[in-house]
């Protein structure tokens, strides 16, 4: 699982994919659209059945929140334990926090390398690579336009990049009373859709997925506009990403 956003478990079970197979998490970094539902994914898989390790790979402070998250909900755990004898489910997760660049795991399935990105003042936060036998995948998790981010897509078949329409940001932030930080926030962190392309292009990827739409809402900002703004720099196959899509 890649971030933990709210309803995360939720949109599995609609994916088809059972929570107690669930094997290990990767935070990006700590933003509530991110984590939000990183412990509720554990303890509502733990609830469905789960009865097998877990690994939390992310940056800190994920240890505290993970520990702080089942103290917060020690009466429930407690008492599926004692009165509907489930296993512990604090001995189950292993967390592990990420401060740089670099390997973060493999076994016989799956490489993954995570590279710092750039998020002010979010630090750190992270992209990582996915290295299967059949294909590699990266998620650029939120970012302005990285360098490491380039250099860790290099050649992979697939780059997730979450992506702004620059033109829309002033609707979006107009519904909000701190509309002028926040557009200075979002103009520093993240991505445009044509700047997303040049880095794909960069890379050399075969296929550039547009996710985390900023903003996702907006009817003036057409989907054939965000694939559009990306092909103008990007020569692969451009997918705009949607709940629940599959490639
Ligand atoms: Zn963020």
């Amino acid at each position: 699982m890649i971030d933990c956003g709210n309803g995360v478990a939720r949109q599995l079970v609609l994916a088809d994919v059972p929570l107690t197979i669930i094997r290990h998490i990767f935070i990006t970094h700590q933003h509530s659209d991110h984590n939000a539902d990183y412990g509720n994914l554990i303890w509502l898989a733990w609830a469905a059945g789960l009865r097998t390790r877990v690994d939390a790979w992310g940056p800190p402070p994920l240890e505290k929140m993970t520990k702080l998250f089942f103290e917060m909900n020690a009466y429930d755990i407690e008492t599926r334990i004692s009165n509907e004898g489930r296993v512990p489910i604090v001995p189950l997760v292993h967390v592990h926090e990420i401060r740089s660049n670099g390997a973060v795991m493999s076994d016989e399935n799956l490489k993954v390398t995570a590279a710092l990105v750039d998020h002010p003042p979010v630090v750190p936060a992270f992209g990582y690579r996915f290295d299967a036998p059949d294909r590699s995948i990266v998620f650029s998790g939120d970012t302005a336009p990285s360098d490491n981010l380039v250099r860790l897509a290099q050649g992979a078949d697939v780059l997730v990049h979450s992506v702004m329409y620059p033109a829309a940001i002033d609707r979006l932030v107009g519904r909000v009373p701190n509309a002028a930080r926040l557009k200075e926030s979002i103009l520093a962190h993240q991505t445009s859709a044509e700047d997303a392309g040049r880095i794909a292009q960069a890379a050399g990827v075969k296929t550039l997925v547009l996710s985390h739409l900023v903003p996702a809402d907006d009817p003036q900002v057409t989907e054939r506009m965000w694939v559009e703004a990306a092909q103008s720099r990007f020569h692969g196959k451009v997918i705009l990403g949607r709940d629940l899509l599959e490639i």
